[in-house]
């Protein structure tokens, strides 16, 4: 069945879970016809949820460790946020951007050059762990790696019980590709609940990304597992940052 692109999900979180969800309205702010959506200020009860986010993402975030396989994965005790994308969408900028970092994930130019889980603690006590997924998509990767690379991401996927949420990243150039849909279909199929994210949102003009945001809500819709509330970033100007710490302390408080 599908759903209206805006229509607030039940919080979240693996679907079937039934808590009060942000709607996208609430977090995201208005999205202007044909213009860029732009975030607005939270309402006074999520207020304070974003505060608690800044000041937690500006504490302590350490590296944790690298699972090449998942006998390697850290001890499930606490809530786990998986980052997705193709490479070269920008996934280890925003995850500099959304830790204050900027040597926290490595960026990298050479795609498809790592093949494992990478785990970061955010907090003292760790409060959550950002999971740092290998990126997909990647044009002359032989055959053996991409089986490898979808094993260890479906069984990873699958079978973690404190995985709250994906990101799935959407680089705001190019819009949803087919290796994306793959991985949406993944998600669904695993029934783990995810945002999709727009990256790089300052490389491309306000009425395009408006255009782009109402075609990746149309689509996110036919999609069981795909959150409503689709989010905008730039990883260079900061824009869309602190919603999205938000987003990820309410999904790992779900
Ligand atoms: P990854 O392979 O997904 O980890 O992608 P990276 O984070 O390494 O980014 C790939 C390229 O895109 C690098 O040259 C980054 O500087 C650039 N990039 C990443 N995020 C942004 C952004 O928000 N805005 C702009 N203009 N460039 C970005």
């Amino acid at each position: 069945m599908g759903r209206p692109p805006n229509s607030p999900l039940p919080s979240g979180e693996r679907p079937g879970e039934g808590e009060r969800a942000i709607s996208e309205r609430e977090t995201m702010g208005s999205l202007e016809k044909g213009g860029a959506p732009s975030p607005c200020p939270f309402p006074a009860g999520e207020r304070e949820l974003a505060e608690r986010a800044r000041k937690l993402f500006a504490g302590p975030i350490e590296f944790l460790k690298s699972a090449p396989e998942l006998k390697f994965l850290p001890e499930p005790d606490v809530p786990e946020i998986a980052f997705a994308g193709r490479s070269n969408v920008g996934k280890s900028s925003l995850l500099n951007a959304l830790t204050n970092r900027n040597g926290l994930a490595r960026t990298s130019n050479t795609p498809g050059r790592t093949q494992e889980l990478n785990f970061f603690d955010v907090g003292e006590p760790v409060r959550l762990r950002l999971v740092d997924m290998p990126g997909y998509g990647f044009a002359e990767a032989p055959k053996d790696m991409v089986k490898r690379w979808r094993n260890l991401v479906n069984d990873y996927l699958r079978g973690r019980t404190v995985l709250k949420r994906a990101l799935v990243l959407i680089d705001s150039r190019h819009g949803l590709k087919d290796v994306d849909r793959a991985m949406m279909r993944m998600l669904d199929e695993a029934a783990v609940s995810y945002h999709l994210v727009l990256t790089k949102a300052d490389k491309v003009k306000p009425s395009a990304l408006g255009a782009l945001y109402e075609a990746t809500a149309v689509e996110a819709a036919k999609h069981p597992a795909a959150h409503p509330a689709i989010f905008t970033t730039s990883s260079e100007t900061g824009s869309g940052i602190a919603e999205l710490r938000t987003a990820i302390l309410q999904s790992a408080a779900s």
